[in-house]
């Protein structure tokens, strides 16, 4: 394996997959440009080393077909001012192999969105999962996947990964294009290696106590991360619209509350996994109850056990908020993701920002190292300014979770082996 801080890029052309799949308003203005500052430091040593520069990106979902309001020639002169050189585009990622020769050291090159080719996902086209012919279907799509990556990787002499948020697929840009360079011509970008590390430190070298606050919507979308971190914390707080389906599981009166009945087994089973491993799994005891799910609902706070009918949990309580204060504050290793309320709604917004504030007090003032990831998570941060008071924010969410589920992921493992 090789580091890009070691790497001379001079003389060299490197293909940088990025992440660029920025959100852009109506009228194709990017409104969060986080994405695009994360690549810099690796885009510019690239061109700062006298290499030259290809990126490529996908951005939306365009499901293989071509789709103007996705075009990531929108993004050229925002990716311009971020690197300080004009940027090339080539209109078609699949056939850009002669504005990639031309190109010379200190220059850059964006291409076309990548999902506007459908062999970037490898995913058959057009035929259900269910349809006799869907096995044949994928087997042509994966050799053409190949042949996509494959011209990808005749562009450039080197290949570089620094989407985090995309490492957890196995696509043509993101592991795939791997299998074309040789060991000592590939590596991950810094934004990656800042992530693969910080992920690491939290599931290797956890100081103790160590601390998981899971919230969001679903048991489901998180299983296997809550089932992984039982291994591995000292506390594991579970929060928000996924806490509803624990006490229901244990007879408790919700509501209207958001749960999922088929998963109540999961949930005691949980339970009784966390009281075995000796892990102290803090529920909510206290939630604000709303007569309805809009920001002006009626509010109050109710026992979490007693929620009358007709009215839903949507933001944690304060006694809630005062257990999980205490054991945020005792804390040396804090894994932070998924709200602990419906925290778009300012009015339902409080206990998701007293968690952002928890976390930052506990890393700034009793030197806890926190990670705080998934878009939602992320979102909560920022809203409340606390973002550069804890240890590190991962950028991708999916990406995040599967590597804490403990599965390899296949943009990092293209490069550094299972
Ligand atoms: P996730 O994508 O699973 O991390 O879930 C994030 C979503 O969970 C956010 O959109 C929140 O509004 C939502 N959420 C958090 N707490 C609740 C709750 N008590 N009731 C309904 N939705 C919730």
């Amino acid at each position: 394996m090789i580091n890009i801080n070691d790497f001379n890029f001079a003389g060299k052309k490197a293909i940088v997959r990025v992440d660029f799949n920025v959100p852009l308003n109506e009228e194709g203005k990017i409104t969060d440009d986080t994405r695009i500052r994360g690549a810099v430091p690796t885009l510019k040593k690239i061109l700062a080393d006298g290499g030259a520069l290809i990126m490529m990106s996908h951005m939306g979902k365009p499901k293989g077909k071509v789709n103007p309001k996705l075009s990531l020639s929108q993004i050229v002169d925002a990716v311009s001012a971020a690197i300080g050189v004009p940027v090339q585009f080539a209109p078609d990622c699949g056939k850009a192999a002669d504005q990639a020769a031309a190109l010379k050291p200190g220059e850059a090159l964006l291409l076309e969105n990548l999902r506007f080719y459908p062999e970037e996902e490898g995913k058959p086209v057009g035929i259900d999962k269910a349809d006799p012919g869907y096995d044949a279907a994928k087997k042509e799509m994966k050799a053409r996947q190949a042949d996509f990556a494959k011209t990808l990787a005749s562009y450039a002499d080197v290949y570089v990964n620094d989407a985090f948020g995309t490492a957890h697929r196995r696509h043509a840009s993101t592991a795939v294009i791997a299998d074309y360079f040789a060991d000592d011509a590939k590596m991950l970008g810094f934004l990656m290696e800042k992530e693969v590390v910080a992920i690491d430190n939290v599931l290797k070298n956890a100081q103790r106590p160590f601390t998981a606050i899971i919230g969001g919507s679903k048991v489901s979308s998180k299983l296997g991360v809550i089932k992984n971190l039982l291994d591995k914390v000292d506390n594991l707080i579970i929060g928000g619209g996924m806490g509803f389906t624990f006490i229901k599981a244990q007879g408790g009166s919700i509501g209207m509350s958001l749960h999922e009945d088929e998963l109540m087994p999961e949930a005691l089973n949980i339970l009784a996994a966390a009281k075995e491993k000796g892990v102290n799994l803090s529920l909510s005891v206290q939630t604000i109850a709303a007569n309805d799910f809009s920001n002006e609902a009626e509010r109050k706070p109710v026992d979490i056990f007693h929620i009358p009918d007709g009215w839903e949990g949507m933001d944690a309580g304060e006694k809630s908020l005062a257990n999980w204060k205490e054991i945020i504050l005792n804390s040396k290793t804090i894994l932070w993701n998924g709200p602990v309320g419906v925290f778009e709604f300012d009015n339902f917004a409080h206990g998701t920002g007293e968690i952002a504030k928890y976390v930052a007090q506990a890393t700034q003032e009793n030197g806890a190292f926190s990670l705080v990831g998934g878009g939602d998570s992320v979102a909560a941060v920022n809203k409340f300014g606390l973002a550069d008071q804890v240890s590190y924010v991962s950028t991708g969410g999916g990406a995040m979770l599967e590597a804490i589920e403990g599965k390899t992921l296949p943009g990092v493992a293209a490069i550094l082996g299972e």
